[in-house]
């Protein structure tokens, strides 16, 4: 598409934007009494108009039904894990069987890796990225502090080139094969938290089961922002939080995938509960845990019900729309903005875009790297109308998302952005 800078061309894409109707379907934040725009969507997703009728549903069958609501409500609460498995299971290109909603993000990744990171004498190592979100990074220090290892000899870092902001494809590949040997698991954002790059999780996985390393993605920021083929690809775990573009609401329901070659392996060490114990037996309280088949088998505790139907009322929509049509549109909207960004008279000065350029290596955020006045730039579109992310030390964070944002939000944000720098 021929992009132009101009407020007119901003509605004309509008007005022809197959998914505008769907702006309608979220609640949108006011700054000053008037429509924010709202870059933040990979930070907490926006409240979709029909979630309040979904928590209302499980309300009123509490409310009439008290505990026989786990059998005869709408959705019974029993099985409420798997309402949300076919939507989950499209969006991140897997199986039913391969995913399951649950918990936290942070206590999935540890509960994945109790069973996926599994070192030995010689083969201990964990491959990610530097700078992983924090989270993330408590995560695999503490794991390898819980098997006896020094986290400073256990974890290696992928670095990005000198006077580069994201890793090269090649170098990460290269990393792999220097410590074939080593690495027990690789794990990355698959879609990188603070640049925003899109790893190539397909040709990455695949050099980790050629080193003969487990290979693991945490989607964030990957998981209703781009395509994913889990399956195909053959990834053996993921895991993501429902709160981003998901829109699950704070705190929301978070979710794994485990690939169906793990399904039936029983053997695989895991910390158990009873909501993975095999469900035909599950209330007969008997000794011995056996795990269900597939993700579901990874599950600890009953199901947060109230959290599940936040989640089902986006995933309705994520269902109607299609994560491509989203992808298209998205594609589209982040382009434009960069484009729009790049028109800025010797924008050079003033920030660098580190996220990467060739769109198929990002999703909709775009990182920018502030070179004076961050902060001071930070607070001026924010009182422009603007609701961001600042990252310390210097980034700004903005991701048009395609669900509810618009070119007209682009463009507006374009110019107040450049009235903040100049
Ligand atoms: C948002 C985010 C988290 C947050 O973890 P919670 O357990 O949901 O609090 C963790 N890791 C990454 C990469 C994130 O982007």
């Amino acid at each position: 598409m021929k992009f132009e800078n101009s407020l007119a061309f901003a509605k004309t894409s509008d007005r022809q934007d197959p998914l505008k109707s769907y702006q309608s379907k979220f609640h949108i934040p006011k700054v000053n009494g008037k429509r924010a725009i709202y870059f933040t969507g990979n930070s907490l997703g926006l409240q979709p108009k029909s979630t309040k009728k979904f928590i209302q549903e499980e309300l009123n069958d509490w409310s009439s039904l008290g505990v026989e609501g786990h059998f005869h409500s709408k959705r019974p609460w029993l099985h409420y894990h798997q309402f949300s498995k076919k939507s989950l299971a499209k969006l991140v290109g897997a199986k039913p069987i391969e995913v399951v909603a649950m918990n936290q993000l942070t206590v999935n990744l540890h509960l994945m890796m109790a069973s996926f990171y599994r070192p030995t004498k010689t083969r201990f190592k964990i491959l990610t990225e530097a700078g992983a979100f924090p989270s993330d990074q408590y995560a695999f220090e503490s794991q390898t502090k819980f098997h006896g290892l020094n986290p400073d000899d256990a974890i290696i870092e992928l670095i990005p080139r000198e006077g580069e902001f994201i890793l090269r494809t090649e170098d990460i590949l290269q990393k792999i094969e220097e410590n074939k040997n080593e690495i027990a698991l690789i794990i990355l954002g698959a879609v990188q938290y603070y640049s925003g790059q899109f790893f190539d999780v397909k040709k990455i996985t695949k050099a980790g089961h050629d080193a003969g390393a487990m290979v693991g993605f945490d989607l964030a920021h990957a998981i209703g922002n781009v395509p994913l083929q889990l399956h195909k690809d053959e990834i053996d775990f993921a895991v993501w939080c429902g709160y981003k573009y998901l829109n699950s609401g704070p705190g929301g329901m978070a979710g794994v995938f485990v690939h169906e070659k793990h399904a039936h392996n029983f053997d695989l060490p895991r910390f158990a509960g009873w909501w993975g114990h095999n469900v035909k037996e599950r209330f007969e309280m008997k000794k011995g845990f056996k795990p269900m088949v597939g993700a579901d088998g990874w599950q600890l505790s009953n199901f947060p019900v109230l959290s599940g139907a936040a989640q089902l009322a986006s995933l309705q929509i994520f269902d109607e729309v299609g994560i491509n049509a989203l992808r298209k549109k998205s594609l589209l909207l982040t382009d434009y903005l960069e484009f729009l960004l790049k028109s800025i008279e010797s924008f050079e000065n003033y920030f660098q875009i580190i996220t990467p350029s060739n769109a198929k290596a990002r999703g909709c955020q775009l990182s920018l790297l502030m070179k004076k006045n961050g902060k001071k730039v930070f607070d001026r579109i924010t009182k422009g109308g603007v609701i961001a992310d600042w990252r310390e030390p210097d980034v700004i964070r903005v991701a048009p998302v395609p669900l509810y944002n618009s070119f007209e939000d682009v463009f507006r944000f374009s110019e107040i952005f450049r009235n903040a720098i100049q």
